[in-house]
């Protein structure tokens, strides 16, 4: 059984509208034609996992500079990740003691730029970065041609990076495998760790909030294949039911209270 500890970094917050987030939540109405809109706090974080074969950094949160020009104006105008600037992730690591040279592996689980800013501290480095093929494909493609999608910002992944592309489902370590979960982005990865009778599943922009978890979608923007999203998501269901797993998502506040003292 690997003895291994899973610690989750606070990395700040994106104040975005909810209906990003769970599709058709506020709509317009006969009787209601004015509702208002939700506009509410995400939580943006990441993970240090200490697996006895390695330190595994999983994603690496936003650029500290997204508020102040890096990010395009009009991403930030709709994800405001309000707070980036206080949380560089070097900074963070420091502040429970990790360096930059204690990671021995990243894992991406997408691309997309609050997860992908803080790769830059890895350039240069023969650190390996695992990304699934579709996603470094996509991205690629989503950064240098007008086709893709607008959440991919290459200045934080076009960069000197020893990449390890993966295919499929992979098995990083002794009970810590990687899953390919495509629906919220074409290789989005989760990761099913087991510890003894105890397994966590890490659903991540699989699920933004709990209620994308119990099957209410996010909005077209945020899922680029939604047929696919359901399938990985059934399938999240069966192993979380299979292994009665504890289930971390993407950005709902509520996993602070749940894994912010570590698994
Ligand atoms: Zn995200």
């Amino acid at each position: 059984m690997a003895d291994v500890d899973v610690h989750l970094f606070d990395r700040g917050r994106i104040e975005a509208d909810v209906n990003f987030v769970l599709d058709g939540s506020t709509v317009a109405t006969a009787s209601n034609p004015n509702p208002d809109l939700r506009y509410e706090e995400f939580l943006v974080w990441n993970l240090v996992i200490d697996h006895p074969e390695g330190t595994v950094l999983w994603d690496t949160g936003s650029h500290p500079d997204a508020g102040d020009g890096y990010w395009p104006a009009p991403l930030y105008e709709a994800f405001a990740h309000v707070d980036a600037a206080d949380h560089d992730l070097a900074d963070d690591l420091g502040a429970a003691g990790y360096g930059i040279e204690d990671i021995d592996a990243v894992v991406m689980s997408h691309l997309h730029l609050d997860h992908a800013g803080g790769l830059y501290h890895f350039a240069g480095t023969d650190t390996p970065i695992y990304v699934h093929e579709r996603e470094i494909e996509f991205a690629y493609r989503s950064g240098k041609t007008d086709t893709g999608s607008v959440a991919y910002f290459p200045p934080d992944f076009d960069r000197e990076l020893n990449w390890e592309v993966v295919s499929g489902d992979h098995q990083l370590y002794e009970d810590f495998r990687l899953l390919h979960l495509p629906g919220h982005t074409p290789g989005l990865l989760g990761a099913q760790l087991d510890r003894g009778d105890d397994t966590l599943l890490v659903v991540g922009d699989e699920a933004y909030w709990q209620e994308n978890y119990q099957g209410h979608s996010m909005a077209a923007s945020l899922l680029w294949d939604n047929q696919a999203w359901r399938a990985s998501l059934d399938r999240l269901h069966q192993l979380e039911r299979e292994h009665d797993a504890d289930v971390l998502l993407g950005h709902d506040m509520a996993m602070l209270d749940q894994f912010g003292d570590g698994w």
